[in-house]
């Protein structure tokens, strides 16, 4: 089992920010698994992992026909590409890094080799081009040579950074290890982490505007916004500055052999800790006796039984499919549909013919913005106006990793937001709007890249529809809830059904390919413990 000292102070942050609740004694002790991990998205695998490492008895079901939920890769002729990732932070402030550390106690730190992404990005605006470079000290430098009026309040910025994250990283401290202290941490918050206290219901933008005069260093700083979904104006701030301190910190890391590697890590480890995985195998109901979970149904009319079962899958379909509306709290009920999805994405993947050098490109992530405001950027995304809009372009081949393509070619991922709303079902009406929607980016594209059409080997695009067909995800978010100020606490781990948790995007602590695997590794804690606890 996980040494609780450690365990312990993340679970209690989880508690501490949200409440905590004790399940109801598991009354079977004879079934099939201790535990049913529903789902091989990051989360799930974390989950399962951890779970098996204390020693229980796990089954993982993962619809798909391989592991990873989003964070996985596909391959096209001689070139393979990464689905989702573009860079994982490894979270954590000046402490060690969480995200590394869950990785470590899991077993697949030492599977896997991460490549330091060299810088966070160059930004493209209207008149403007600014590379950020990677690491604090460089980062403010170069802020401060390019707005030199602002020297001040970027010292001002920096330090609310450096006040915030210990903040956060105080909830982690080791005097939080006992319930009563937590309890005291709750209620003290708004006199001790103060400055979280003051921005917890701020978006970005507030902040931003509180900070500093130039609306294109605003729009600078606010770049990466697209990295947690709701724009600026609507974005909580604390999600928003935590990880760019972090990043900032502890860099953008990408996995050798792509996000697949980590997923692909994850699954071997869960083998060789006895855990059984079954992939191409949808699970069709959790079933309940007594308000308690007794173990899962598939689509082959299966059945499994355990004590607890931990839903990787949306809440939507957690909730309202597999357990049944019948089985749940009214006021629970009306909670979750009342919450809302974060957005999708729209894309395409290219296969060239050259390396981005023969556009003079040697960074690894330009973001292009038609406008210095990310609020018309996005609405234009959202409403289907690529051509208004933002894009990532991902140049993975200057990562140095050999994996995507053969020497003298290269991939490129183009990325942008979308609307689940605007696409039709599948069929001929949806093929040639992904064709359009393809066919804007890559003339985006050619702005950069002139010329770019005439290099290109192969060609795939993606929509909301597909990240929906991949994870069962509502409307295809791959983020969870959407991140606004008035969603910034997510979904709780523990749910109305005893014996029922979730693990993943949607609950704590956050999105992303790392927060996910934080997740799975809190809720795994909290099992584990509780299970602990009732056995003495
Ligand atoms: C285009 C794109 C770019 C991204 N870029 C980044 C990035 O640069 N950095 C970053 O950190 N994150 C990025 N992300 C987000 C990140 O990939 C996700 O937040 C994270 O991987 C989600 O993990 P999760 O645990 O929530 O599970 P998901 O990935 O949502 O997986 C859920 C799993 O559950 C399975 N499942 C669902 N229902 C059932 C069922 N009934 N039975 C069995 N199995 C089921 C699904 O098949 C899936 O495997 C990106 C995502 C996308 C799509």
């Amino acid at each position: 089992m996980i040494p609780r000292s450690f365990a312990t102070i993340l679970i209690l942050i989880a508690a501490t920010m949200h409440g905590c609740a004790t399940s109801p004694l598991p009354r079977n002790r004879n079934t099939d698994y201790d535990v049913i991990v529903i789902g091989a998205g990051m989360g799930g695998l974390s989950a399962a992992t951890h779970l098996a490492d204390g020693g229980m008895k796990v089954l993982l079901l993962e619809q798909h026909y391989k592991v990873g939920g989003c964070a996985t890769s596909f391959s096209r002729g001689e070139f393979n590409f990464d689905a989702a990732l573009h860079e994982m932070s490894l979270g954590g402030g000046r402490e060690k890094a969480l995200v590394q550390i869950v990785m470590e106690r899991a077993g697949v730190f030492e599977k896997i080799e991460l490549i330091r992404v060299k810088e966070q990005c160059k930004s493209i605006f209207p008149g403007l081009e600014f590379v950020q470079p990677e690491g604090e000290e460089a980062f403010f430098k170069a802020l401060k040579e390019r707005w030199p009026d602002e020297a001040t309040n970027l010292d001002r910025y920096r330090d609310l950074l450096v006040v915030l994250s210990d903040e956060i990283s105080e909830l982690r401290s080791p005097y939080l290890a006992n319930p009563l202290a937590a309890l005291l941490t709750k209620i003290t918050l708004p006199l001790r982490q103060r400055t979280l206290f003051k921005y917890h219901n701020k978006t970005v933008q507030e902040v931003l505007d509180e900070f500093f005069e130039a609306e294109d260093l605003k729009a600078v700083i606010a770049q990466f916004w697209l990295y947690h979904g709701p724009p600026p104006s609507e974005q909580w701030s604390i999600i928003f500055l935590i990880a760019q301190y972090s990043y900032l910190l502890n860099g953008g890391w990408q996995i050798v052999g792509s996000s697949q590697a980590l997923s692909d890590a994850y699954s071997e480890r869960i083998k060789e800790l006895g855990g059984t995985i079954l992939t191409d195998t949808r699970v069709t109901s959790i079933n309940v006796t007594d308000g308690r979970v007794t173990g899962v149904e598939t689509e082959y009319g299966d059945a499994y039984t355990s004590r607890y079962v931990v839903s990787n899958a949306d809440p939507f379909q957690t909730f309202l499919g597999l357990v049944g509306e019948e089985k749940l709290p009214g006021r629970f009920l009306r909670k979750i549909k009342k919450m809302e999805p974060s957005n999708s994405f729209a894309g395409v993947y290219l296969g060239l013919d050259v390396t981005p050098d023969f556009w003079g490109i040697s960074e690894y992530e330009i973001f292009l913005n038609k406008s210095l405001d990310h609020q018309a950027n996005y609405e234009a995304a959202m409403s289907g106006n690529y051509e208004n809009g933002f894009m990532s372009l991902t140049f993975y081949s200057n990562l140095g990793d050999p994996f995507y393509a053969p020497r003298g070619k290269s991939v490129l991922s183009i990325h942008t937001y979308s609307d689940m709303s605007l696409w039709p079902e599948p069929g001929e009406a949806y093929t040639r709007q992904k064709e359009e929607m393809m066919d804007t980016l890559i003339t985006m594209a050619e702005e950069i890249m002139p010329g770019l059409r005439d290099h290109i080997e192969v060609k795939e695009g993606m929509t909301p529809r597909t990240v929906k067909n991949f994870t069962f995800n509502q409307d295809g978010t791959p983020y969870g809830l959407n991140f606004t100020v008035s969603q910034q606490n997510r979904i709780d781990i523990h749910t109305p059904i005893g014996g029922l948790y979730l693990a993943g995007s949607w609950t704590w602590p956050s999105h992303s390919v790392g927060m996910a695997q934080v997740s799975g590794f809190l809720t795994a804690n909290i099992i584990l413990n509780n299970d602990n606890d009732q056995e003495n």
